[in-house]
């Protein structure tokens, strides 16, 4: 699958005329930080972020590539952003993202372009307790949707009255 590469990026070696580490994309070898600084730079003017917004708007498919090659990624800056808002405590990396095959909760298979209950969906085993190492685990968005909505007390409380019923 030559097109999932087209946004991979690797070491190559060798360092870019600005002295950067030498990660380039694979697909043109350009220099990451190169492009990086340049966006930045462009997305600083009202023109330029009318341009990116224009271009993204043309090519849908390079952000999807671009997703399916960085799941963990894409997740660990949405947890980042989220923690930002809610003031919440955030200190895992990327290295602390692991997404399994199947939900660790019902054994189910994730599934990134399944239901929204079937994603995989990156969850604080104690929730007060924020994005810290060692309290996070992804679940599908069922089982974290369950969770997030439901005490402990209002789970058993609800197992006693399904089992009353059987
Ligand atoms: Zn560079």
């Amino acid at each position: 699958m030559v097109k999932r590469e087209l946004l991979q990026t690797q070491f190559q070696g060798v360092v870019c005329k600005r002295g950067h580490s030498g990660i380039r994309y694979m697909s043109n070898r350009s220099c990451v930080e190169c492009v990086k600084e340049f966006n930045r730079k462009r997305s600083s003017t009202i023109a330029g972020r009318r341009y990116q917004a224009n271009w993204k708007r043309e090519n849908p498919q390079t952000q999807a590539e671009w997703l399916a090659v960085n799941r963990e990624r894409r997740m660990l800056s949405v947890a980042r952003h989220r923690a930002k808002k809610k003031n919440t405590p955030f200190s895992i990396t990327l290295e602390d993202i692991c997404i399994p095959e199947i939900c660790p909760v019902f054994n189910t298979p994730l599934d990134w372009e399944g239901k929204r209950d079937d994603r995989p969906s990156l969850d604080r085993v104690v929730s007060g307790l924020g994005y810290i190492k060692g309290n996070v685990r992804v679940i599908s968005g069922r089982a974290n949707r369950l969770k997030n909505n439901m005490t402990k007390s209002d789970v058993l409380r609800l197992l006693a009255y399904i089992e009353e019923g059987t």
